[in-house]
């Protein structure tokens, strides 16, 4: 019989329909703003990592604009051969004053980081030792990596302990060790304890990487992120990655470190070496937005106050939002279809959430994951609360 080689592209997207997994895109008609057109209604946006509301800043349009007209749109190459421009240079230097590092290097995105970086980092005969919970974009860089690996339960400090003197006792011993954790879980909102992470480490002569992406711009003095946040320095935290696509509001992701990493890097990660530098208008407004941070504290003081209003306000309603420290307030309802009508019911509210499904939590951890934005008002905080607590009675999850 012959065979009909793609029809198992029907066949799997029809399965994720009838499991209620697949993903329904939505389309904004403008910018991601704090009431954004999303399918041609004005909607209030509580689903995005935009947490400063810098997506659409004047000052970093107009920086991207101004980069635009002196550099161009595209770069015409990788940054080793030909698109290395002083943007992108002076951007690193920022990031580096910033996070307070030796040095800085971008990359296209952080997804492209984890992918590339780890498996430059450990190899055969080396250990990656990783949180449960970990990004995506970490494991698939596990997953390239050819060094062993070892899952430590989330968070979970003694069974961190408990795999790092298993990894003494290996048998040859291990070249290098590779400590590697979200700072800020991404579905929960959890902070990684990273000084008690830092100090195993130490112990045991691992590396320590963290992946800040939704740290930076939220924690920290000025937003500098995670190793600010616990007082840390880039002895004990050795790589500290991070994603501008988040609070920073435009793309592209980042490590800070010493200039020995800086160097390793640009040379061996295969993720930085064989893609197109950044878009000089991107680098530019990422400039923009650091200098707006470290000019004006009340940007993340207003988030902070923004979360600590609504938290308290969907937790007294009696909403399960699991462990969070932080503006990503889950809202768990187990169920995957419980979740996608609860993200129905808001939409036709007028407010925008997105369910978050298996694979990305897991079968019975279903939610929606509201994120609050440092440029609501307490009104549009308070029709959120409203709708929520009207659509939470109807499906009777409170
Ligand atoms: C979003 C995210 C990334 C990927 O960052 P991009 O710059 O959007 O590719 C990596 N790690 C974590 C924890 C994230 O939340």
């Amino acid at each position: 019989m012959k065979r009909n080689p793609t029809a198992f592209l029907r066949e799997e997207y029809e399965e994720l329909v009838r499991q209620n997994l697949n993903w329904e895109l939505h389309v904004l008609y403008g910018p991601n703003d704090v009431w954004a057109n999303v399918d041609g209604k004005r909607t209030l946006m509580l689903g995005t990592n935009n947490y400063l509301n810098l997506a659409n800043h004047p000052k970093l349009k107009e920086a991207a604009i101004k980069a635009i007209e002196k550099y161009g749109v595209g770069t015409g190459s990788d940054r080793e051969i030909a698109g290395n421009m002083d943007i992108h240079v002076e951007l690193e230097k920022r990031i580096a004053k910033w996070k307070g590092t030796e040095a800085a290097l971008t990359f296209p995105t952080g997804f492209t980081v984890n992918s590339g970086l780890i498996p430059a980092l450990v190899g055969k005969g080396d250990l990656i030792v990783s949180d449960e919970l970990n990004h995506g974009s970490i494991i698939d860089g596990v997953r390239l990596s050819k060094a062993d690996r070892a899952i430590y339960a989330h968070c979970d400090m003694a069974d961190l302990e408990r795999v790092l003197n298993e990894a003494e006792k290996h048998d040859p011993p291990y070249r290098r060790i590779l400590i590697v954790t979200d700072g800020v879980f991404s579905m929960d909102g959890d902070i990684a304890p990273l000084d008690e992470i830092a100090k195993l480490g130490a112990e045991h002569g691992a590396m320590v990487y963290v992946d800040d992406a939704h740290g930076e711009g939220v924690l920290g003095e000025n937003g500098r992120g995670i190793v600010s946040h616990f007082k840390l320095s880039h002895e004990d935290v050795h790589v500290d990655m991070g994603t501008f696509s988040k609070a920073i509001g435009v793309i592209g992701g980042h490590i800070s470190g010493s200039q020995d990493l800086i160097n390793f890097a640009y040379n061996k990660v295969r993720t930085w070496l064989l893609t197109a530098s950044q878009i000089p208008a991107a680098a530019a407004a990422t400039i923009a937005a650091i200098d707006l941070l470290e000019s004006d504290p009340s940007i993340v003081k207003k988030l902070w106050d923004n979360t600590h209003y609504y938290k308290k306000e969907v937790e007294s309603m009696g909403f399960d939002t699991g462990n969070t420290q932080t503006p990503i307030i889950p809202i768990i309802t187990g169920d995957s279809k419980l979740a996608k009508d609860l993200a129905k019911m808001l939409l036709d509210m007028n407010i925008f959430t997105v369910p978050i499904v298996y694979p990305l939590v897991p079968r019975e951890k279903a939610r929606i994951r509201t994120q609050v934005n440092a440029a609501m008002t307490k009104e549009d905080l308070d029709y959120a609360l409203d709708a929520l607590e009207k659509a939470g009675k109807k499906l009777k999850i409170i």
